[in-house]
């Protein structure tokens, strides 16, 4: 118990704080009232309600922490969130409850809040939930992990990229193992660093995140080093997939290529329609010639013989170049029916007698009423040369071409199967031929577009290619285009004509 001297002090302390103070009876009555307006508070003690000297109400207000602690008899918060109309005004912020032997005696009630820890913690899980929402919600992935390694924010986009779950990579992943060796050793490094955006920053940093399965991502990476008290306590890192990006520039590179090497391909057409134009001339003239002199003199058997082997190949000359004229005839895309059979047929017509072909046996089982394909005759020539071509590149000119045409069993396209028996295409090798600029030939041998072009071409028509290889045993490439009428899809169609 108090003293009379120590009660005298604490009323006196309660007097000098100069805040909202009141005792109320469970049933609202101001029965003491300190601090503030105390005089006016008390002046009824016992007579009046709290409501309606301190608010002018008839009831207890909705938000009251006093109604609470009626109920509860625990010590109650106002919930001010819910409870802007009182701003401003000398608000009841806090109440706990006096209980004498079990019973709840009395309410005191202050205007000054005692947050309670579970108050505070609840606070703090709901804005803790908040931002875990935000970082789970992020496009880019987020990872952030502690000075040993240790993982300990790890988000959805993040296990996108890295193929990892969430539970996974909280219970056992250090970060270490999202990079490749080495790297998140130069990451921090760098991050600590002022050169890359500033100490503890590192912006736009091009690197790769490494997938659980191995495979490697091209990402661009924003992080920052996390300090409590200047001490370095986490990273955090903002993984961005850079693999969409990347494949809308090679799509592009690889237009801008064939662009080039449509072009160039162009101009070599005028040019070989040109010489063949001039060749075709003088050609008349050697066989016009040949017939009138083998007509019109008696001439001797050898001579004779000579002159219709002069006859025979200077027919030879007119047929290539009437075939290359065909090859070069037009710059500009024309889709329409073509005989495909044909086509080949023209293709290897312009390049057996090449010396490259000599000893080249070459096999072909080109299906007979094959229905004509909707095509560019142009392309769908340079398709076929240059895949014809390295095969008898891969063979260095010795071995077997293999050319077969066949209706799909679906009925809508043409199969075509070009093999080889050449030394086959190493398995690593093998994802990568159709990449532009990629060649095995020495310098000055391969430019690495051929495939490329092919693969563009047949792209165009809404066709697939396909290449199977093992090493040793050959290399078959099959292609498939639809037959005209038959495409997978009208709007391309119609767009590409
Ligand atoms: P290039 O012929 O200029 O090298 P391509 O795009 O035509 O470029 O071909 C790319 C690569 O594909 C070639 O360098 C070669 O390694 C491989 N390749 C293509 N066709 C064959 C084939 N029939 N047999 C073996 N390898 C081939
Ligand atoms: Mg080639």
């Amino acid at each position: 118990m108090h003293t009379e001297t120590e009660k005298a002090y604490l009323l006196k302390a309660l007097e000098h704080f100069n805040r909202k103070f009141i005792v109320i009876s469970p049933d609202f009555k101001v029965l003491a009232a300190s601090g503030r307006d105390s005089a006016a508070l008390a002046k009824n003690s016992g007579q009046t309600h709290c409501y309606k000297t301190i608010y002018d109400r008839f009831a207890p207000c909705e938000s009251c922490p006093a109604k609470k602690t009626l109920q509860t008899c625990e010590p109650t918060l106002r919930e001010i969130e819910n409870d802007r109309a009182h701003s401003g005004r000398m608000t009841c912020l806090y109440s706990y409850p006096l209980v004498s032997e079990g019973v709840l005696e009395a309410i005191v009630v202050v205007d000054f809040d005692l947050p309670m820890l579970e108050k505070l913690e609840d606070r703090l899980k709901r804005s803790n939930a908040f931002f875990r929402n935000l970082i789970r919600s992020a496009v880019d992935g987020v990872i952030a992990a502690d000075k040993t390694g240790k993982v300990f924010i790890f988000n959805d986009a993040a296990a996108e990229i890295t193929g990892y779950s969430v539970a996974e990579a909280l219970n056992h992943l250090d970060i270490r193992q999202v990079y490749p060796e080495g790297e998140a050793y130069e990451i921090m490094r760098k991050l600590r660093s002022e050169e890359y955006g500033g100490q503890r920053k590192l912006k736009f940093y091009p690197t790769q995140a490494v997938r659980k399965d191995g495979a490697v991502i091209p990402i661009n990476l924003n992080a920052a080093l996390v300090c409590d008290n200047n001490q370095e306590v986490a990273s955090i890192g903002f993984f961005h997939d850079r693999r969409e990006e990347l494949r809308i520039k090679r799509e592009l590179e690889k237009t801008q290529v064939q662009l080039l090497q449509a072009e160039k391909m162009a101009s070599l057409g005028k040019l070989a329609a040109g010489v063949a134009h001039q060749l075709n001339n003088p050609l008349s003239g050697i066989t016009l010639f040949s017939k009138i002199v083998l007509e019109d003199y008696e001439l001797p058997d050898e001579a004779r013989e000579d002159l219709q082997r002069i006859l025979r190949d200077a027919q030879r000359c007119r047929d290539t170049v009437k075939e290359l004229l065909e090859f070069a005839r037009q710059t500009r895309q024309i889709m329409k029916p073509n005989d495909i059979n044909k086509a080949l047929s023209r293709t290897l017509f312009l390049l057996q007698n090449q010396t490259l072909f000599q000893n080249i046996e070459i096999q072909t089982d080109l299906a007979p009423d094959l229905p004509p394909v909707q095509s560019d005759i142009q392309q769908i020539n340079h398709l076929f040369m240059n895949i014809i071509l390295n095969a008898a590149e891969a063979m260095e000119g010795k071995g077997r071409l293999s050319i077969k045409t066949a209706v799909a069993p679906a009925g809508d396209r043409a199969c075509i199967e070009i093999s080889d028996s050449g030394p086959g295409i190493p398995e690593e090798v093998l994802p990568h031929i159709f990449e532009p600029f990629f060649t095995t030939k020495e310098e000055g041998k391969g430019t690495g577009l051929g495939l490329s072009l092919v693969y563009g071409i047949v792209e165009n028509h809404g066709g697939a290619i396909r290449a199977s290889s093992r090493p040793g045993e050959g290399t078959t490439f099959s292609i498939e285009l639809f037959f005209a009428g038959k495409e997978k899809n009208e709007a391309q169609r119609d767009g590409k004509s």
